[in-house]
């Protein structure tokens, strides 16, 4: 028989444990946490069960908050470690019957931990540990964890029925454990995947970042499709379905979006890289002219920026990551004919796009052009557009950066404007660029009365001597930066 050893566990987790033990109850650690220590995974969070109930528990803790609805007390701990600084605690409990496929009509506190283990969803996550190490398994979770296998405890119908969200959380642990759901709790899914209407958005768009934030994104997208929740939460995504496309792609829209997803997750990009990845193209059925070889998909991007602001509004995520998407997607065409172009040209993208972008830009379309299967626009003239980019960032190195101007050399001078005022700024320049400490208006106008005493012929050759030195500095700037982006 399988045993844990129980001194290896956090000392927040045993310590509670251990008090709630030495008061009398009884009391399990139970779920995921479970299932993850035999997989030798860092559990994401604590969770004890226990016979004890809310009052009692609340009398052992009274650092405890009780939140009413589940019978769950979470327990704070000094821990610094954001997976223990709460350890919850909830009473042995049972589901009554649900009508809504998503509320148990009421919550019955159970006497035993069989009881508890029979309401939870999957085999894996129904195993419990008691003080002594040992797993108690009363669904076969042990056999299924060898075999990787999300299996429903009890009927998958009747289960699913009851809260359709199981249907999503399956699939969403399938994606993050690398397992395989069992062929009755998939069929399951599959008929009562219409259900899933009924849950909070809240909560599906919770399971969909997982299954986004995983490794298995792509297949997760599929197999949501396969079941018919796809159809249900996203539909938008199921259009793009075999929709074909023109010489460029070897793939259709569906399967062009879930492999650039899929180099996302590989690159480990981050959520909104991920989402905008798998959406960037959704606006293609919409937009679509023509079959074949040469259709076209103009303004696809226009129409997709505004479906995919819809399905991110639709599932209640944050603002933020809603217009980030939404600008990613409006934007993933970008262009630049890079041996044409001019500065200013490149300085308007620069700044259509967001210097803050750019890189999550250049992340996007590079998960896009690995996603078509088919190599085009060539590295080489992306980080050329880089390269470019950067330049045009550069501020030019000129006399407006000195703490003094024009006027006060006419001034202190007593001389007209004319050709005399510029040697002069671009002499206090070169000193400048020697020592950026004498950009300092006292010292400079200070400067100006003494190089006021000096021939024109010797202030034209300092001046000549800061145009060099600039240049020099300039070309210094663009080999680095050539060096950079190598091109
Ligand atoms: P994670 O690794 O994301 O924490 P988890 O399986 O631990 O995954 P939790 O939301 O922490 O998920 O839930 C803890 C436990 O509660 C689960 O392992 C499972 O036993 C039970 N549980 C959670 N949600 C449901 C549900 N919708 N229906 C039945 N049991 C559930
Ligand atoms: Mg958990």
């Amino acid at each position: 028989m399988t045993k844990i050893e129980i001194n290896s566990l956090p000392s927040e987790v045993l310590n509670i444990w251990k008090r709630l033990i030495e008061s009398g109850y009884e009391a399990y650690l139970v779920g995921g946490c479970i299932r993850d220590l035999l997989l030798n995974r860092k559990p994401k969070d604590w969770d004890i069960t226990t016979n004890a109930k809310p009052e009692e528990i609340q009398k052992i803790f009274p650092n405890s908050f009780y939140e009413n609805r589940f019978f769950t007390v979470g327990v704070k701990t000094d821990s610094k470690d954001p997976t223990l600084s709460v350890i919850e605690i909830t009473t042995f409990r049972e589901e009554s019957k649900y009508s809504d496929f998503r509320h148990p009509d009421e919550v019955r506190f159970a006497e035993r931990l069989e009881d508890d283990l029979k309401r939870r969803d999957f085999t894996i996550n129904a195993l419990a540990l008691d003080i002594n190490g040992n797993i108690i398994d009363i669904f076969n979770g042990m056999r299924d964890l060898k075999n990787k296998l999300i299996r429903a405890v009890g009927d998958p119908e009747d289960r699913f029925k009851e809260d359709a969200l199981r249907m999503m959380r399956a699939i969403r642990l399938a994606c993050e454990l690398d397992f395989k759901i069992e062929i009755n709790t998939l069929k399951a899914i599959k008929e009562n995947a219409s259900f899933i209407q009924f849950i909070a958005k809240e909560r599906i768009r919770d399971e969909f970042v997982k299954i986004i934030m995983s490794k298995n994104a792509a297949t997760g997208i599929e197999l949501l499709r396969e079941t018919g929740l796809l159809i249900e939460i996203i539909p938008e995504l199921v259009q793009c379905y075999k929709v074909g496309q023109n010489k460029h792609h070897k793939f259709d829209v569906y399967t062009h979006s879930l492999k650039s997803l899929e180099y996302a997750v590989k690159k480990n990009f981050p959520l909104e890289i991920r989402l905008a990845a798998l959406f960037h193209d959704i606006g293609k059925p919409l937009t679509k002219q023509g079959e074949g070889p040469d259709c076209t998909f103009y303004n696809h991007e226009i129409v997709g920026a505004k479906i995919v602001r819809n399905i991110l509004q639709r599932l209640r995520f944050p603002k933020k990551i809603i217009d980030k998407v939404y600008h990613l997607v409006r934007h993933h065409m970008f262009y630049l004919e890079v041996d044409k172009v001019t500065m200013a040209a490149v300085r308007r993208l620069a700044r259509r796009l967001g210097i803050e972008n750019l890189e999550d830009f250049f992340k996007l379309r590079e998960a896009d052009r690995i996603g078509s299967g088919v190599e085009k626009a060539a590295p080489y003239r992306l980080r050329y557009l880089k390269y470019l980019i950067h330049k045009a960032q550069l501020e030019p190195i000129t006399p407006k950066q000195l703490k003094v101007n024009g006027n006060d050399v006419m001034e202190i001078l007593r001389i007209p404007s004319g050709p005399k005022v510029g040697w002069v700024l671009k002499a206090l320049l070169n000193e400048v660029i020697e020592n950026p400490q004498k950009n300092d208006r006292d010292y400079l106008l200070k400067r100006i009365e003494e190089l006021g005493r000096l021939k024109d012929e010797e202030l034209k050759a300092l001046a000549e001597i800061t145009e060099e030195k600039i240049k020099a500095i300039e070309s210094e700037i663009d080999r680095k930066l050539k060096e950079q982006f190598r091109v």
